[in-house]
């Protein structure tokens, strides 16, 4: 009698642990996740806050609503604000005025307009309110200079009259082969680079920081022309 309780128990324990393995595949992974995230949330860790819901994101599955506000919330505190006001339009276009995180919702949408409006009225900084710097890429000049790939930096191409023979050769009516001076490279068998015209380089806009000069670093901005820029600062990726 005894040992069959035990087995039953072990039984019914069985059935309990592999039905949370089925429930993590689907809907309760995203769950799951989503409690984790909160948690850190909870205890202000909002980068790792941030990787739960980026996880909870990377399932392809439906995404909690809820997580959306979350989500929103936790992207304001790390002053991705823009991508803060996605989550958070997408939250109140999903739950509208019956959404469980209205008023917060909206009261995070207004802390968003009210940075949005500092950001706007300041000229050092970018959407997110980091403050601009000079581009070392490019120190500033928004292009860098490439070698010529077509000329490899020389300025001269192979002539393609004459393919660098620096001579044209045809035929006479006896069926002699005649000799001519190419009359495009003047015997010199290249021409100038069709590419750089000559420049030996290419000016393209500097990748980094997209032809601006400038871009926003990983420091927030105090939205003031005074501006101490710590030695360590660097652009944001
Ligand atoms: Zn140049
Ligand atoms: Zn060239
Ligand atoms: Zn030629
Ligand atoms: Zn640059
Ligand atoms: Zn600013």
């Amino acid at each position: 009698m005894r040992s069959w309780t035990m087995k039953s128990m072990v039984f019914c324990l069985l059935i309990i642990s592999s039905y949370g393995g089925w429930a993590q595949t689907g809907q309760g992974r995203a769950k799951a996740l989503l409690e984790e995230a909160k948690g850190y949330m909870a205890k202000e860790d909002y980068r790792a806050a941030d990787k739960k819901f980026r996880q909870i994101l990377s399932l392809n599955e439906v995404v909690p609503t809820e997580a959306l506000y979350f989500f929103a919330f936790t992207l304001e505190k790390n002053h991705q604000l823009q991508s803060s006001r996605n989550f958070l339009n997408k939250y109140t276009d999903l739950t509208g005025k019956s959404g469980e995180y209205f008023n917060e919702a909206k009261m995070l949408q207004n802390r968003l307009d009210v940075l949005a409006r500092e950001i706007e009225a300041c000229e050092y900084c970018d959407n997110d309110g980091f403050r601009l710097i000079t581009c070392s890429q490019c120190d500033g000049s928004g292009h860098i200079d490439d070698k010529c790939p077509l000329c490899h930096g020389f300025g001269e191409i192979t002539c393609h009259k004459c393919l660098g023979e620096g001579v044209q050769i045809s035929k006479n009516q006896f069926g002699e082969n005649v000799y001519k001076t190419c009359d495009v490279c003047t015997g010199k068998g290249k021409e100038t680079c069709t590419q750089c015209r000559g420049e030996k380089h290419v000016v393209q806009d500097c990748p980094r920081c997209n032809g601006l000069g400038r871009s926003g670093s990983d420091v927030l901005c105090n939205h003031k022309e005074h501006f101490i820029i710590p030695s360590m600062t660097q652009i944001k990726n």
